[in-house]
């Protein structure tokens, strides 16, 4: 199921800022809480989506609203759907902050331990399942990413979602459903959270981490719908970086051999690093291309005045087999092939040698 999504002020309510976040999925959270407070929310739930997109904290947050001691009980006036804000936990009750700190009892989060979820958590949770909730009016479980769930894992899953206990709703969180055993799949109710469009991202950016009109518009443009992943980029200071590389991309002309041999040595050091790099990289040889003939397509929109200087410097049929390079880095690194080999290729035909 798919529920249009749009933004709601929700300046009202004291919540950290990363909750800011959902106001994308006010919608779809606003529906599941009008369930709940009918009775009629399934016990067993399948959040699906983008990486970063949300999924976790709309889990965290149904949790927090279904069991707000100040949650404003809607009227069947307010079946319309116009005041979504009314659904929005009050951030500060006992609750409440129980949630956002993590220590309430009734809420159980399980994730993936080193690559799976083990049978030996979900054997730990049913147990736990046998007794009633200690404190909260509805028990939530939250499986973050249930994808990861060995099979033997997933089986033993499977009663609890037919017959789950009283006062208990289990989310489950995927990144889509073909990743999970149908069986698994056809005990829940599936909820996909769209990507979050780039403009949404920017403002977000804007107005919640102080990025700048042209950070902003950058970061969303590269986090491909996922907020977390534009906030992760802000926070660890990508664009930095990437400005970095960018400029001794630029000035790898000008160097010796010796020197384009340690630069690409130091980036092939940390397979995670480079291939971050990699795609940066990727996107200035795009930009690059684009320029010629289309200036205002290009990504990097902040760096044209560089791009200027650059377009011209590499024909189109160069630039591409440049990005043939890339890609040939990105295999060797899929493989554990020769990656400080091919990157040291890649950066000496960078450098027009
Ligand atoms: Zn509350």
């Amino acid at each position: 199921m798919t529920i249009r999504t749009e933004e709601a002020d929700l300046s009202a309510f004291t919540l950290p800022s990363e909750f800011d976040s959902l106001k994308y999925h006010i919608k779809t959270l606003s529906y599941l809480t009008r369930a709940f407070t009918a009775g009629t929310l399934s016990h067993a739930l399948l959040f699906t989506g983008l990486q970063g997109v949300g999924k976790q904290l709309a889990a965290q947050m149904l949790s927090m609203v279904c069991n707000c001691l100040e949650r404003s009980v809607p009227d069947d006036s307010e079946q319309s759907g116009d005041d979504e804000s009314s659904f929005w936990p009050c951030g500060q009750c006992r609750s409440c902050h129980k949630i956002l700190n993590k220590s309430h009892p009734d809420i159980l989060l399980i994730r993936p331990t080193g690559s799976l979820i083990k049978i030996d958590q979900v054997r730990s949770l049913i147990q736990k399942l046998s007794l009633k909730p200690y404190e909260a009016e509805n028990r939530f479980v939250i499986i973050a990413d249930a994808d990861f769930m060995n099979p033997e894992a997933g089986n033993a899953l499977l009663k609890v979602l037919e017959e789950p206990p009283d006062r208990t709703t289990i989310i489950l969180t995927a990144g889509q459903v073909s990743d999970l055993l149908p069986t698994i799949v056809s005990r829940c109710m599936h909820i996909r959270l769209s990507p979050i469009p780039e403009d949404f991202i920017a403002r977000f950016l804007k107005e919640d981490y102080e990025a700048t009109p042209d950070e902003a518009g950058i970061l969303a443009r590269m986090a491909s719908g996922s907020i977390s992943r534009a906030v992760f980029m802000k926070t660890n200071h990508w664009l930095d970086r990437r400005n970095h590389l960018i400029q001794e991309l630029v000035n790898l002309r000008e160097r010796s051999v010796g020197f384009i041999m340690a630069f690409a040595e130091r980036l092939a050091q940390d397979k995670e690093r480079l291939t971050e790099c990699l795609e940066i990289f990727r996107i200035w040889l795009r930009d690059l291309i684009v320029y010629r003939y289309a200036p205002d397509r290009i990504v990097y929109a902040d760096l044209e005045d560089t791009i200027r200087n650059e377009y011209q410097k590499s024909d189109s049929e160069t630039l591409l087999s440049l990005v043939d390079l890339i890609h040939t880095v990105q295999k060797k690194i899929e493989s554990n092939g020769n990656v400080r080999l091919s990157t040291e290729i890649l950066m000496m035909k960078m450098a027009g040698q």
